[in-house]
């Protein structure tokens, strides 16, 4: 339903050897590393599809490979990482389990800003070294933005991104990783994209999420997440049967009516700042502009029509993805996206009357290949 490319995580130094392969011959430019999961073992027991997916340990001398490798291949190749230091996360993990801590926000204390911002220090430093163009994925704090800032003005080529969860969502509702931070840090991440510390923003949504059936059993029991959410009490470190974790699905579908309705309709950001930082930029940034992210003629014709004044509470019945229910439900959204359109192709519409958008379009996402050389890094 949507034209797409690939950003393949490298978790041990044997696909850092396959890079220019997958240059080559599939038209890969973007990289992540995880490096949350450097730890490697010592994380399975929370992280257990990690160990599933042999997602070994791995350590700075292969982080310092892949800048190397990938600095070498020039623009538009890029290096995507989740900062998140789980070395010292699992450390005070054991003290707050100690503690006793079941309160949504002990995830938080677990993995504080300084987890994040640390190793925005420590890695934007490798980038200046190699040259190796960085993103820092999910950015959720000052700390992080302070380490970007610094890196900018010693000419690291460093860009800061973040979600619209982060954005809208605290600490004490919810966990993912990096953590939701403090109801006060989510005015000034707002700040942080309006004044250009963050320059792309994407939806982090991913297929696996707990199911519909999971959260209607759950809510037999406490009542409706979206009124009850994670603020009920439960052993938030122990893994199976509790509730705030995996809110994972639904989040690209959000992306848009969150930024609109929060963004834009409360004037924390304008419009035209709305397009540079979810279209414009991530497609210069990935070495798809101008096919992509802008209005003109050569251009893909994919346009995505808004309608500012439409109000309608988010419940169950908006959601589209697999699991059937979203982290944003119950919540007000003014300004939702009424058209989209791929390559000339209406895929989504929301007639005028009807209660909710419905899906018009057949499926004709391509892959996007790209090529090295193609302009991309051009920020203005
Ligand atoms: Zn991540």
């Amino acid at each position: 339903m949507a034209d797409y490319f690939y950003t393949p995580v490298l978790s041990k130094p044997d696909h850092v050897a396959e890079i220019p392969d997958l240059v080559d011959k599939h038209g890969i430019t973007s990289f992540k590393l995880r490096l949350h999961t450097k730890a490697g073992e010592h994380i399975w027991d929370i992280w257990h599809t990690m160990k599933v997916k042999a997602m070994h340990y791995y350590h700075d001398g292969m982080v310092y490979s892949a800048m190397k490798a990938i600095a070498k291949l020039g623009p538009p190749a890029i290096l995507c990482m989740h900062c998140e230091n789980w070395e010292i996360a699992y450390v005070r993990r054991a003290e707050l389990m100690a503690q006793g801590r079941q309160d949504p926000a002990a995830w938080d204390d677990m993995s504080p800003p300084f987890c994040e911002a640390g190793h925005i220090r420590t890695y934007s430093y490798y980038a200046k070294v190699t040259g190796c163009p960085i993103l820092i994925r999910h950015t959720t704090c000052e700390e992080s933005f302070e380490e970007i800032l610094k890196a900018r003005a010693e000419g690291v080529n460093i860009t800061g991104n973040t979600n619209p969860h982060y954005l809208t969502i605290d600490k004490n509702i919810w966990r993912t990783n990096v953590p939701h931070r403090d109801p006060a840090t989510l005015p000034k991440i707002w700040d942080a994209i309006k004044n250009g510390v963050i320059d792309t923003i994407s939806s982090d949504s991913i297929y696996r999420a707990m199911s519909l059936e999971t959260i209607e059993k759950w809510e037999k029991e406490h009542g409706p997440i979206a009124e009850v959410g994670a603020k009920y009490p439960h052993p938030i470190f122990a893994g199976a049967g509790e509730i705030s974790r995996d809110a994972m699905a639904g989040r690209t579908e959000g992306l848009l009516y969150i930024m609109l309705s929060e963004g834009v309709n409360k004037g924390r950001i304008s419009l035209e700042r709305l397009v540079q930082v979810c279209c414009e930029n991530p497609a210069r940034k990935f070495g798809i502009f101008p096919k992509k992210g802008l209005i003109a003629v050569g251009s893909d014709a994919d346009f995505t029509v808004v309608d500012l004044e439409k109000n309608m509470k988010l419940t169950r019945d908006h959601v589209f993805n697999s699991n059937g229910w979203s982290i944003w439900e119950g919540r007000q959204i003014k300004g939702w996206p009424v058209m989209t359109i791929l390559r000339g192709n209406v895929m989504m519409d929301w007639p005028d009357g009807e209660a909710k958008r419905r899906i018009v379009g057949k499926p004709i996402g391509r892959y996007l290949a790209r090529r090295l050389g193609d302009q991309a890094d051009l920020l203005d």
